[in-house]
């Protein structure tokens, strides 16, 4: 069935009497993926229709849009291509400026946030289980369905978020990546209460996890390249920061590998306790080296991927973020900076996360 639309697209519209839709928008769109620092660039800044919002869908003004690792995957082509010209982003903040038909969960103006998880089925084994997060069928923003990185973007209704009051537009927009999945890889990890957490890489989503994990009393050890980020892991409260491959100063009970280094796992494996986990909570990880079964797994030591998030996940961890006062650490980047942003994540050594700035609340 084909969706109607609310609204006619080739003019601008009013919604409500509030805000004025206009009928094109600037947006970047992924061309051809290529190295970020290749010339010319595999992602460019154009001119798109402004999106209709299907049935149940809601069209968002874009305020802010957090700049994730997955959307390095996506130009570079570490991801294949799911969406020709695909406009990259999925740690949005904006307004609700018009309802789809049969759309009603928010009101116009409303504060939403729009996640990595754009839909599942709701009837395949997995969505009717409580793991969602692994629907054979599932839709991601930024991937299938165009992103944040312009001016609007469609959300359907359901799988979108209400904003806790306390963050501002640009602070949360790295809750809607980078923390919800980095809470999910942190209930993967399994950490027994008031344990021992090591956490390599340290960027968007590791500070956030960390941050979750002190707040619990779990004591988190934090292995990154980056100088920078390891006096930043102990100003946030970690117990010790040191270089990746670096010996762990305790035995860990869990760790999460965040960074997308598969030479990084027999060396996370050999300083897990016996029952330790190791969560490898990318999308993409470059190839794990043989493991040697003694050292690396014996003792009843788990080795566990995660992938994505469920909606329960993501409605936790704001609820949590809120309560334990988390502070995302960010980097504001003008819209029009979009390339250079993502040339700074791929270089590494950052503080947090770099967020690109759209429009006013
Ligand atoms: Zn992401
Ligand atoms: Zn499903």
């Amino acid at each position: 069935m084909k969706p109607e639309n609310t609204f006619n697209s080739k003019e601008s519209v009013d919604v409500g009497g509030s805000e004025r839709i206009p009928s094109e928008m600037r947006a970047w769109e992924v061309t051809i993926p290529a190295p970020i620092d290749s010339s010319p660039s595999p992602i460019h800044f154009v001119k798109h229709p402004v999106p209709v919002p299907k049935t149940s869908e809601v069209l968002v003004r874009v305020i802010s849009c957090g700049i994730c690792h997955t959307d390095l995957h996506v130009a570079e082509g570490d991801l294949p291509v799911h969406h020709p010209h695909v406009i990259p982003g999925h740690e949005i903040i904006g307004r609700v400026v018009a309802n789809g038909p049969q759309a009603g969960r928010f009101n116009l103006g409303d504060r939403i946030g729009v996640p990595w998880l754009r839909w599942t089925c709701g009837v395949c084994t997995y969505c009717r289980s409580g793991k969602e997060n692994l629907c054979p069928n599932s839709l991601y923003t930024g991937w299938d369905h165009d992103g944040g990185y312009a001016e609007y973007v469609t959300v359907p209704e359901g799988f979108a978020y209400r904003i806790p009051s306390a963050f501002n537009s640009v602070t949360a927009a790295p809750l809607l990546c980078a923390g919800i999945i980095g809470y999910h890889a942190f209930r993967r990890a399994n950490v027994p209460a008031g344990g021992r957490l090591g956490l390599y890489g340290f960027g968007g989503s590791a500070h956030l996890a960390a941050q979750i994990a002190i707040a619990q009393g779990i004591e988190v050890h934090v292995f990154t390249r980056g100088k920078d980020a390891q006096r930043f892991a102990l100003e946030l409260g970690a117990a010790s920061a040191q270089g990746v491959y670096d010996p762990s100063p305790v035995s860990l009970d869990s760790s999460i590998l965040f960074a997308p280094v598969g030479d990084i796992v027999p060396k996370a494996l050999e300083n897990l306790a016996a029952g330790g986990t190791l969560a490898l909570a990318g999308i993409h990880l470059t190839d794990v080296p043989s493991l040697n079964y003694q050292n690396h797994l014996f003792h009843e030591k788990v080795l566990t991927s995660v992938e994505s998030n469920t909606r329960r996940d993501g409605e936790e961890f704001l609820t949590l973020a809120d309560r334990l006062k988390i502070h995302p650490k960010t980097t504001e980047y003008p819209f029009e900076k979009a390339d250079e942003a993502l040339r700074h994540l791929s270089h590494g050594d950052m503080q947090g996360a770099c967020v690109l700035r759209i429009s006013e609340g």
